[in-house]
C-alpha cells in the first residue's frame, strides 16, 4: 500500500501566495521601470553557477562560501551498453584517456585512482574474465565526471562572469545591468532569513570608477525605495580602501585586536587571524565599548582613496541624499574595495537590512577578465516587502474588475463572449462555469473582491443590455454593448488595471 503522507516546503523556503504574489510583482515591476529610467538594461543569469566561481570571487573564508553554500556535483556517467561487447570496453577506456588526457574529467585523486584501475582492468579482461570486468564497471560507475556546481548564493559573481564571457567590455561606455530573482544559502531561518530568498540588483561595469557613478547608483536605489513607500530608511556609507591602503590598515586592526584578544568571544578571537574586519561586524553587547575604541579604517585610507570617499560625500549632498557615515560597515564579502553601503529599514527586527551593495573594481580581473571598475547593489526583496507591509502603506493593485453573473442557459453565450471581449480590454473577469443562483452568484462576486458584477439574464439577451453593478454602492446601471465595453475601458484607465 502506498503511504499517505503531505508534503511540505523545505525549511527555510517559502510559497508566496496571492495576494502577496501581486505585491510581488509591482515591486519588482516598479524595480525595473527605475532601473531602467537609469540606463539600466534586464539580466537573466543562470541559478547555478560553478562552485569555484563562488569560492574565488565571495572569497573562501566568507561564511557564505565556507557554510552556506548549496554545492552538488553534476551528475555524469560514461554511457554503458548493456551486454557489453570487448569492442565497447576498447571504447569506453580510449574515451576516458582522451578526456583525462583533456582535463575533461575533474582531476580530483579519486578520479585519477579510477582512471588507472579502469585502464588496467580492461587490459585483463581477456586473461581474467569476470572479475576484471566487474572490476572495470566499478570504475566506471565510479569516475565523478560532472562539475562541482552551486545554487548561487548571490548574483554580482555571475554578472562579472557573463560580463567577461560575452566580451561586454567592448560596448560602450558604462555596462548597467540589473537581474531579480532566488538566492540559496544555508541559514538559520528565521523572520526576513530564509535559505531560498529573493534579491533585485544592479551592476554598473566599465572603466570609470567616477565616484558620481556610485551616488547615481545610490540614488536610484533611493528613488525606487520611496516609489514602492519605503520611507523609514537609513543609508549608511563607508570606504573600505584599495588593495594598497586596505591590508595596511587590516594589520593594524589585527594587531590591536590582539591586544584585547581575551576580553572578545570565540567567533571575534578565531577572526583575529582569518578576517580581522569581520569582528567590526559584530553584534555581541560586551564587544562594543572594545570595537568602538580600535583605529577606524577612515584614518588610514591612502590619498586616492580618501578623495574618492570626500567626492562621494560631496556628490551625495548634490543630489540631496540623507546618509550617515558607519566605519563599521565593512560588508561579509571580499570582493568589495572602497564604497559599500548599506539600507536598514524599519519594522524587521534584528535582520534590517533590506539592501548592501559597494564597489568592486578588482573582481572581474580576478575572474580572468580585463580590468574593469564595478559598482553594485543587491536589495533583499523578501524584506523589502515585509517592511513595506510592515508600514501599513500598500498599494491599490486592480485585482479582480468584472464577475459575470449570468443566469438561464440562453444567455450562456452571450456571458462567454462579452467576458472575452472584456478580456481583451485588459480587465480582469470571471465567468462562473456552472450557472449559479442570482444570491449565491453576487455573493461570490463580493467575496472575489470583484469591482462589479455584470448581470445577464435571459431577458438582457433578448433586448441586446447588460446590467451593471457596481459592488461598493450597488449603483447600478442598464447599457449596451459598446456603453459598456466604453465604461469599463475608462474605468480600468482611472484604476490603472
Ligand atoms: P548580501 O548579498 O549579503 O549583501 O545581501 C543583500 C541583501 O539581501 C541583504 O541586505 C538582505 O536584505 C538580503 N538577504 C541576504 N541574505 C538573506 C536571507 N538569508 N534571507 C533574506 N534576505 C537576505
Amino acid at each position: 500500500m502506498t503511504e499517505k503522507r503531505q508534503f511540505r516546503a523545505i525549511k527555510g523556503t517559502r510559497d508566496i501566495l496571492p495576494p502577496d504574489s501581486a505585491l510581488w510583482n509591482w515591486f519588482e515591476q516598479t524595480a525595473r521601470e527605475v532601473f531602467e529610467s537609469y540606463g539600466f538594461r534586464d539580466i537573466r543569469l543562470p541559478i547555478f553557477e560553478e562552485t569555484s566561481l563562488f569560492a574565488r570571487s565571495i572569497g573562501a573564508d566568507t561564511d557564505v562560501v565556507a557554510k552556506e553554500m548549496y554545492t552538488f556535483e553534476d551528475r555524469e556517467q560514461f554511457r554503458v551498453a548493456h551486454p557489453l561487447t570487448m569492442v565497447d570496453v576498447i571504447r569506453i577506456d580510449e574515451a576516458v584517456a582522451e578526456a583525462w588526457q583533456h582535463g575533461r574529467i575533474p582531476r580530483t585523486l579519486a578520479n585519477e585512482t579510477e582512471v588507472l584501475r579502469l585502464h588496467e582492468a580492461s587490459q585483463n579482461i581477456d586473461r581474467e574474465g569476470t572479475p576484471a570486468l566487474l572490476c572495470f564497471l566499478d570504475s566506471v560507475r565510479n569516475l565523478a565526471l560532472g562539475d562541482s556546481l552551486t545554487l548561487r548564493p548571490e548574483a554580482t559573481a555571475s554578472v562579472a562572469r557573463a560580463y567577461i564571457e560575452h566580451g561586454m567590455h567592448t560596448q560602450p561606455g558604462n555596462v548597467k545591468l540589473y537581474y531579480s530573482g532566488p538566492m540559496f544559502r544555508r541559514e538559520r531561518p528565521q523572520k526576513g532569513r530564509y535559505r531560498q530568498f529573493y534579491q533585485v540588483g544592479a551592476e554598473a561595469l566599465g572603466q570609470s570608477d567616477a565616484p558620481g557613478i556610485d551616488a547615481e547608483v545610490l540614488e536610484m536605489l533611493l528613488v525606487f525605495f520611496k516609489r514602492v513607500g519605503l520611507t523609514q530608511t537609513t543609508l549608511y556609507v563607508n570606504s573600505i580602501g584599495c588593495k594598497e591602503c586596505r591590508p595596511k590598515y587590516v594589520e593594524l586592526l589585527r594587531e590591536e585586536l590582539r591586544k584585547v584578544k581575551d576580553r572578545l568571544g570565540p567567533d571575534s578571537q578565531r577572526r583575529i587571524d582569518t578576517n580581522p574586519l569581520r569582528v567590526l561586524d559584530s553584534k555581541l553587547p560586551d564587544e562594543q565599548p572594545i570595537i568602538e575604541k580600535l583605529p577606524r579604517i577612515s584614518n588610514h585610507l591612502c590619498a586616492d582613496c580618501g578623495e574618492h570617499f570626500a567626492k562621494l560625500k560631496d556628490e551625495l549632498h548634490l543630489r540631496g541624499i540623507v546618509y550617515e557615515e558607519n566605519w563599521r560597515l565593512v560588508r561579509g564579502l571580499d570582493y568589495y574595495t572602497r564604497t559599500t553601503f548599506e539600507v536598514t529599514a524599519a519594522g524587521l527586527g534584528s535582520q534590517n537590512a533590506v539592501c548592501g551593495g559597494g564597489r568592486y573594481d578588482g573582481l572581474v580581473e580576478l575572474l580572468g577578465g580585463p580590468p574593469t571598475k564595478g559598482i553594485g547593489f543587491a536589495i533583499g526583496t523578501d524584506r523589502a516587502i515585509l517592511s513595506i507591509q510592515e508600514g501599513g502603506k500598500l498599494p491599490q493593485l486592480p485585482g479582480l474588475a468584472v464577475f459575470v453573473a449570468w443566469m438561464g442557459a440562453k444567455s450562456y453565450p452571450a456571458a462567454v463572449a462579452i467576458a472575452r471581449k472584456l478580456r481583451e480590454c485588459g480587465l480582469a473577469v470571471e465567468l462562473p462555469p456552472e450557472e449559479m443562483k442570482f444570491k449565491k452568484s453576487l455573493g461570490l462576486a463580493d467575496k472575489l473582491g470583484a469591482r462589479y458584477a455584470l448581470i445577464i439574464g435571459e431577458d438582457d439577451v433578448a433586448s441586446g443590455t447588460f446590467t451593471l453593478k457596481r459592488l461598493a454602492d450597488a449603483e447600478q446601471k442598464k447599457l449596451s454593448e459598446n456603453d459598456l465595453l466604453e465604461y469599463l475601458e475608462s474605468e480600468r484607465r482611472g484604476s490603472g488595471a
